[in-house]
């Protein structure tokens, strides 16, 4: 099979036909249909994350097709699953025994720890795969494993706010935006000034105002999510929400928060991150999913483009989803 491998820290992915690998106790093989690009996928080629695997095959918003089960699994073979993040979990830690799972020390991470999607098949623990609604091809499905993902849970942790600030306006704002509005909520996106694509990007998606992140909100915000890597926006979005609105951090890496007065964070404001996922959040996600019902706008390349993809994502000339398709 072919698979683009990240051989080592800060290179670009390689070219390499491999043997399609057999699945283990509680695995499936699964062929892979699409799989999308996340940010933190640069991350992992910058090595901006603990223990990367090398030479390891990048990609955590896998939708494949069930080709063969290991021992232990009985799924039946065509069978559409999702691979997310959360490859597996330890299962017996504390994390793990009250649902947090999230935050399990023992976690491994797909396409991180073990291999993931960037390839015509992958192997995955069965028991952390999910079922993806059938109202969503595979290529507009798969956004939904991370950006969909961490962007609803990152939602949720903004509580009932209604006034809702986005800075970062790439695939994982374009989903949250269109959960947040189903909940009835008002959206205002700061973008990386003079990012008009973005901005436009934004209004398109019925976000109630949009414009550059170095501006203030007209009115003050009830929560910020921030899904841009830039920690100079953490006292930003402070600035940006009333007393006792909360500050979401949604990336999995930020550059440093400079310092700050206190008097951004007194009123009762909380800063907090989100991190990973857990397997209820990805079922009740992809249950909301249909309801909403989410559209995601992708941009796709086949499986040998990865480079050129992830790319085109740091360039920030994406709008939405990059999302590989093997045989394309
Ligand atoms: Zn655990
Ligand atoms: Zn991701």
């Amino acid at each position: 099979m072919l698979a683009m491998v990240l051989q080592q820290p800060r290179s670009a992915l390689e070219r390499e036909l491999r043997d399609i690998p057999q699945p283990g106790p509680q695995q499936v093989l699964l062929k892979v249909r699409a799989c999308a690009v996340c940010r933190t996928d640069l991350h992992v080629v910058d090595d901006e994350l603990p223990d990367i695997r090398h030479p390891i095959v990048p990609g955590h918003e896998i939708v494949g097709e069930v080709v063969a089960c290991g021992p232990g699994v009985a799924i039946a073979p065509g069978t559409r699953l999702g691979v997310p993040w959360l490859g597996s979990t330890c299962g017996t830690c504390e994390y793990c025994r009250t649902g947090r799972e999230n935050l399990c020390d023992a976690a491994r991470f797909t396409g991180c720890h073990v291999d993931g999607g960037y390839a015509e098949y992958v192997v995955a623990d069965a028991r952390y795969c999910l079922r993806l609604p059938d109202a969503l091809d595979d290529v507009h499905a798969a956004p939904l494993l991370c950006a969909g993902l961490i962007g609803y849970r990152a939602l949720t942790m903004a509580g009932d706010a209604r006034r809702i600030g986005i800075y970062g306006f790439g695939a994982a704002a374009h989903i949250v935006v269109q959960v947040a509005h189903h909940q009835g909520r008002e959206c205002h996106a700061f973008v990386r000034p003079g990012d008009n694509d973005a901005a436009d990007f934004a209004r398109s998606l019925g976000c109630t105002w949009a414009g550059d992140s170095d501006e203030p909100p007209a009115r003050l915000l009830d929560a910020a999510i921030i899904f841009a890597p830039a920690g100079e926006l953490v006292p930003r979005a402070l600035a940006a929400v009333r007393k006792g609105g909360t500050v979401v951090c949604g990336g999995i890496h930020m550059s440093d928060i400079p310092s700050f007065p206190y008097a951004l964070l007194w009123g009762e404001r909380v800063v907090r991150s989100v991190a990973n996922l857990t397997r209820r959040d990805g079922e009740a996600f992809l249950a909301l999913a249909p309801q909403v019902p989410i559209r995601t706008q992708v941009k796709t390349f086949p499986l040998d483009a990865a480079n050129e993809a992830l790319q085109q994502l740091r360039a920030g000339t994406l709008a939405g989803a990059a999302v590989l398709v093997p045989g394309a």
